[in-house]
């Protein structure tokens, strides 16, 4: 079965997210928990959430990805930043509640020169304080390109973060594939070979999400900049692979490229008709 969706904007609440999926011939979809530089979450109205679950229910949607503000930095330098950053990823794990059992993503972070090793333990103690064990969400760790500080940028440093987690179980990986080329796994190349390293590094079990957006940049360009599919030096051809992939069957795709509603609907319908080919 193949899940795929994009960004869907979170203005008009959760059922308007259901039928905005449903026009673009999404069934799962991703949406920032708040206005991505941050700030105030809206309201959760019961009666909306519930609409959504039957929109959901009827049309056999996947899981849907929530994603964290960019602003969430767990291991900034600056304690006032981290505690923005505890805050409101407690917040929305409990917000989250309201729609059980779908995924929380995250930016790991930047470590702003403190060093891979330092975010990697204060990420690690972010989760430790915020996860619980009666959460129905699966909270994941984005796999990132390597632009400034960022932590996540190899497989190696978010299997760092997952050992260093108590809550294991409650965690998985979002491969964004802009991401990991960008930070010099070569997918257009080898993309058996990117998924057995995932699988070696990490395991496949724990991955649970993909981005699925084409690069405006090289291989280890680490730039971070998405393009439309088959419109960047990632390529058409890997695109098809990858949705038709044995090991990436039935997990949720999520676009995050440059564009506009009939846009996201031509990619969706094209990305469907590669898949189930
Ligand atoms: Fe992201
Ligand atoms: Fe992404
Ligand atoms: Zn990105």
């Amino acid at each position: 079965m193949f899940h795929i969706g994009s960004h869907i904007s979170s203005s008009k609440g959760y059922a308007a997210m259901g039928r905005q999926a449903l026009k673009l011939g999404a069934d799962t979809f991703a949406f920032f928990t708040r206005n991505p530089r941050g700030g105030n979450a809206k309201a959760i109205v019961p009666e909306d959430v519930e609409k959504y679950r039957e929109i959901a229910k009827e049309h056999g949607f996947a899981r849907i990805v929530a994603h964290a503000p960019y602003t969430l930095n767990a291991c900034a330098a600056k304690e006032d930043i981290r505690r923005f950053a505890r805050e409101t990823f407690a917040d929305d794990l409990n917000r989250m509640e309201n729609t059980p059992g779908q995924y929380y993503n995250f930016h790991p972070g930047s470590h702003v020169g403190q060093g891979a090793a330092r975010g990697i333990e204060l990420i690690a103690e972010m989760l430790n304080d915020n996860l619980r064990p009666e959460q129905t969400t699966t909270v994941l760790l984005e796999t990132m390109a390597g632009k400034g500080s960022e932590v996540g940028r190899s497989f190696e440093e978010l299997r760092a973060i997952l050992d260093r987690v108590k809550l294991v179980e409650k965690m998985g990986v979002c491969l964004d594939t802009c991401h990991v080329w960008d930070g010099g796994y070569d997918i257009a190349g080898d993309l058996d070979g990117v998924l057995e390293e995932f699988d070696r590094v990490i395991g496949l079990d724990r991955l649970k999400a993909i981005h699925i957006n084409d690069s405006l940049n090289p291989l280890s360009s680490h730039k971070d900049r998405h393009a439309k599919i088959g419109e960047g030096m990632i390529g058409l051809e890997t695109f098809r692979r990858i949705v038709r992939h044995p090991a990436l069957q039935g997990l949720p795709f999520i676009l995050e490229t440059p564009n506009d509603d009939a846009g996201w609907a031509a990619e969706i319908a094209m990305l469907r008709s590669m898949a189930e080919e």
